[in-house]
């Protein structure tokens, strides 16, 4: 019997097989949990039907997270097929391209910083204040992907470092409001994996070679070994964890001087 079992998860963010949040899909379906899946848009559904047809699930929900009514539409919608649920999975990030490619100060914008923001950090506390009479009175778990960006500074990645951030303190501040009602809020921070998002960083090839020479494991991650974390940290077995960001990048944060690992 898998460890998830009995356990009903949303997930969002799926664009692409590579996306992270289909291994999560995967590692969640491997351990016994019934999914339901959002997409952003027309261009995305048939993707995200084809995770949905692999997992055997039928709930598949538009939602474009800077939308209130889309947000509400999708737990109006998943009340429609469900009566609770206990997982809800934030795999969103996005900032402008322009806002990813030169010198932080160069590009900056208010516009940029606002998007990057409200996409990339409100929007994990707004899916999860949306769902939240679903999930109340149960063993709830939310949890969001973030990157290094948010506690160092790297050429490129510039506002979503920002964004990262507030997601951080996001996940906990919910934690903190969430825990009394039994619901726990944790943060994957993923290595470098080349995906739709990632293509939209500049020199993010360069990021990917620099890890895999200089990370402990000489490697980069893929999706499904963040999904196997993300189906641990929703599980019933991480029941004393919350408010905590998990790193699943082969050890690269861990290092002082990254340049000199590989000598
Ligand atoms: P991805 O492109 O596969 O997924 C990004 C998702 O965000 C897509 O499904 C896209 O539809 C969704 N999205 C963007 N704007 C949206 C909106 N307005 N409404 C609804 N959905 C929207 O890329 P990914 O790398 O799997 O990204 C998932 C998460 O992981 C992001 O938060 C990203 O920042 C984070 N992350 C990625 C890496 C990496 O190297 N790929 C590393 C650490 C963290």
């Amino acid at each position: 019997m898998g460890f998830l079992e009995g356990k009903r998860a949303l997930i969002v963010g799926i664009a692409s097989p590579r996306s992270i949040a289909w291994g999560i899909a995967e590692a969640m379906f491997e351990q016994g949990a019934e999914l339901a899946y959002t997409y952003q848009n027309e261009k995305l559904k048939t993707r995200v039907e084809k995770i949905a047809e692999q997992t055997n699930s039928e709930i598949v929900i538009p939602c474009d997270v800077a939308s209130d009514e889309e947000i509400d539409n999708v737990f109006a919608e998943l009340k429609k097929h469900w009566d609770y649920y206990d997982i809800l999975i934030h795999s969103v990030g996005f900032a402008p391209r322009e806002q990813l490619d030169g010198d932080y100060m160069d590009v900056i914008t208010r516009e940029g910083f606002q998007i990057a923001h409200d996409i990339s950090s409100y929007s994990f506390a707004a899916l999860a204040k949306a769902g939240l009479p679903m999930m109340e009175g149960r063993d709830g778990a939310c949890l969001t992907l973030t990157y290094m960006g948010s506690i160092r500074a790297l050429k490129s990645y510039n506002v979503m470092g920002l964004a990262k951030a507030s997601l951080e303190a996001n996940v906990r501040y919910m934690a903190q409001s969430l825990g009394p009602r039994g619901i726990r809020v944790n943060a994957i921070s993923a290595g470098p994996i080349k995906t739709l998002a990632a293509a939209g960083i500049a020199q993010f090839r360069r990021m990917m070679a620099h890890v895999e020479g200089t990370a402990p494991m000489r490697r980069s991650i893929t999706p499904r070994e963040v999904g196997n974390v993300a189906a641990f940290l929703c599980s019933d077995l991480a029941s004393g964890v919350t408010g905590e960001t998990t790193f699943v990048d082969a050890g690269y944060n861990i290092l002082g001087m990254a340049e000199l690992a590989s000598e």
